[in-house]
Order: structure tokens, then C-alpha cells, then sequence
């Protein structure tokens, strides 16, 4: 039975994106196994972003699975996204599930899927969903906690963002350190490969994990990424997961409970959430200065000045109010917006500089 809280951190999960054939999986597979690695993973049924990619080779993956435990003697898990998955897969005998980000999403999604392993000593994995709500990723956890299961895993996986980002997947790693602060006891394993979405951020998303305290890592593996058939930018061979697993460093982590709980989120943690808030500043200070070039060029196709006073006394009049309400000083205030707003002049001034071409 899976053990992460009593495992050697960290505790890996590998394998490919998807299943594809038997000998891709069974290769991938006796790699792995060679350094250490306990739980294999696989996806069967893929949930794709728009029909017509591929959708997983389905339950007869299955069978090259068995195949992988009897061969290797690794235990072997899979994503499962609706009943009949479920009733398959265990049949099948795969030792642990996984619940996909979309699913995760859906709260009725989750409950049918709960509800039908009521009562079962089976392991559950259950990722954040797609959207950054906390409440609904704890709300899934819960339902499985209701139903019985006790050997529950969260995966922090990122979440999908409309700012521009390195990251397919923003981190936002003030999530997962809430969701700790809300249940102490529950493993959280983190998934570089689709906070990533490509091989070379790989190696710094999984340090940050384990400097965060995270139990283990779940990263995508395939004997040949170039030409798999889902995710192939953020798949990595056998060889570079070693690599990437070598060239972790594992701090110790904290001692003890502290008496203290206002003191037990450590300075990693807490600055983790600062970096993360000002990463979100940026992006929104992004958006804002794309808005005002545009504001720029219709102004200038309707020669109209750029500084137009009564519209800037109202957002400095607004600022100010929506500040107070947030405890935040009229001087801090206006000081910020004048500089944002500088920002936005000089952006605009480019634009009306800018000479037509064509
Ligand atoms: C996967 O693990 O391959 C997968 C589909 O993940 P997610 O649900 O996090 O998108
Ligand atoms: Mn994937």
C-alpha cells in the first residue's frame, strides 16, 4: 500500500503522459524501476482540450499495466474521470487513482466518482482543478474523506491562467501552501511536468517543491518524448528523470509541531506568496499597459490628446476611495497610480511616435 508520509522524500511517481503501446509503456517502465521508483503512471483515458487529439488507447492499456506490476513489481496508477473507469481499473487491478484536473472541477463529476469507491482501501490522488479555487480542490478531498477512502494524495498540478506566463500552468504555489494550512496531515505531491509544460523548467519547479515541503513529485516519462503522442515538449527520458531526481537538494524539514501555529508556515513559504502576489501585479500591470496602448491608437486615429484630465482625476478619486476601504494610505495610493500611470503616457507616446508604415 502506498506509504508518502513515511517514505524517503521524495516519494517519485513516473511514467508517460499517455499509454500508447505495450512495448513504449513496458520499456518506459523497466527503466524507471531500475532507479528506485515504486508507483508507475500511465494515462488510458486522456481528457483533451478539443476532440479530434488523441483520447488515451483506452481499457486495453490495461493489460500492459498488469503487465508493468508483475514485471517490475512497481504499483502502477491511472487517471480516472468517470465510473466505468473506475469499475475498470480496479479490476484491472491498478493500486492507485488519480483524479484529473477537468474533473476535479466538477463536483458532481467527483461525487459519482467517490460514491463508487465508497468504503474501498484503495489510494486516491486527487489534483487541483484547472480553476485557482482552493475551496474546490479541498471540496474534492472531501468528498473522498466522506466516502471513506483514507489514503488520500493531493497533486498540485498549476492552474490555468489568462496572463502571459513561462508556465503552461501558473504555480501559484500560495494554493497549495493554504491547502496545508487547512489540512496539516494530508500528502501533497507536486506535477513540475504540467505547471512546466516544457523540459527545461523542469528541474526548478521540482526544487521549489521540495523546499516547500512538498512529499514527492509526479513527472512525465516516455522512452522517446520527441514522438509521444500527448505532452511530448514536457515528457523527459528515463535518463534525465534520474538526472533531474540526482540533482535535487533535500533540505531538512522542520522539526517537531511548533506550540506556535502563527509561526509554522516557514520565510520559504511566506515568501512564495509574495513572489507569487507581485508575479500577479505584473501580469495585471501587463494587461493594463496592452489596454492603454490600444486606448493610444484609437486616440490617435482620432487626434485626440493623450492626457485627459477629468478621466484621470476620477481613476485617482476612485483609487483613493478603494483604498481606504482596503486600509491602504491615500499617499501609497496616489503615488502608485501616478507611476503606473506614467508608465501609460510614455506607452502611449510611443505609439503616437510610432510612424505608419504600409
Ligand atoms: C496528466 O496527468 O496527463 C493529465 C491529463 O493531467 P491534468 O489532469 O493535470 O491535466
Ligand atoms: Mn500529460
Amino acid at each position: 500500500m502506498m506509504d508518502i508520509k513515511n517514505s524517503k522524500r521524495p516519494f517519485i511517481i513516473a511514467g508517460p503522459c499517455s499509454a500508447e503501446n505495450e512495448q513504449q509503456v513496458l520499456e518506459t517502465a523497466k527503466q524507471i524501476s531500475l532507479y528506485g521508483i515504486k508507483v508507475f503512471r500511465a494515462g488510458i483515458w486522456k481528457p483533451r482540450t478539443r476532440p479530434g487529439n488523441f483520447e488515451g488507447v483506452g481499457s486495453k492499456g490495461l493489460n500492459w499495466l498488469k503487465k508493468v506490476k508483475s514485471e517490475t513489481g512497481m504499483q502502477v496508477t491511472t487517471e480516472v474521470a468517470n465510473t466505468k473507469h473506475v469499475y475498470e481499473a480496479l479490476k484491472a487491478g491498478i493500486d492507485i487513482l488519480w483524479i484529473g484536473a477537468r474533473t476535479s472541477a466538477n463536483p458532481f463529476a467527483v461525487q459519482e466518482i467517490a460514491d463508487s469507491v465508497a468504503g474501498m482501501n484503495i489510494p486516491v490522488m486527487i489534483k487541483n482543478p484547472i480553476n485557482a479555487d482552493i475551496d474546490l480542490w479541498v471540496g474534492a478531498i472531501e468528498r473522498f474523506q466522506k466516502a471513506g477512502i483514507t489514503n488520500i494524495t493531493a497533486i498540485h498540478r498549476g492552474f490555468s491562467s489568462f496572463t502571459a506566463s513561462k508556465y503552461r500552468n501558473e504555480p501559484m504555489w500560495q494554493i497549495p501552501i493554504e491547502l496545508r494550512r487547512r489540512m496539516k496531515e494530508l500528502p501533497i505531491i507536486c506535477d513540475p511536468s504540467h505547471i512546466s509544460g516544457k523540459r527545461n523548467l523542469l528541474q526548478s519547479v521540482s526544487q521549489k517543491a521540495m523546499d516547500l515541503n512538498y512529499e514527492g513529485l509526479m513527472i512525465e516519462t516516455h522512452i522517446n518524448p520527441d514522438i509521444a503522442l500527448s505532452d511530448a515538449k514536457q515528457q523527459i527520458t528515463p535518463n534525465d528523470l534520474k538526472r533531474l531526481i540526482d540533482n535535487l537538494i533535500i533540505r531538512h524539514r522542520k522539526p517537531g509541531d511548533s506550540d506556535f501555529p502563527e509561526y509554522e508556515e516557514t520565510l520559504e513559504e511566506l515568501r512564495t506568496k509574495i513572489d507569487e502576489y507581485d508575479n500577479i501585479i505584473f501580469g495585471y500591470i501587463h494587461k493594463r499597459m496592452e489596454v492603454a496602448k490600444d486606448i493610444g491608437s484609437v486616440k490617435k486615429k482620432s487626434k485626440i490628446t493623450i492626457l485627459q484630465p477629468e478621466r484621470w482625476n476620477q481613476i485617482v478619486k476612485n483609487a483613493v476611495k478603494k483604498g481606504e476601504e482596503l486600509g491602504l494610505s491615500n499617499k501609497f495610493v496616489t503615488a502608485f497610480l501616478n507611476s503606473v500611470h506614467q508608465e501609460s503616457i510614455n506607452q502611449q507616446t510611443n505609439i503616437f511616435n510610432k510612424t505608419d508604415e504600409g
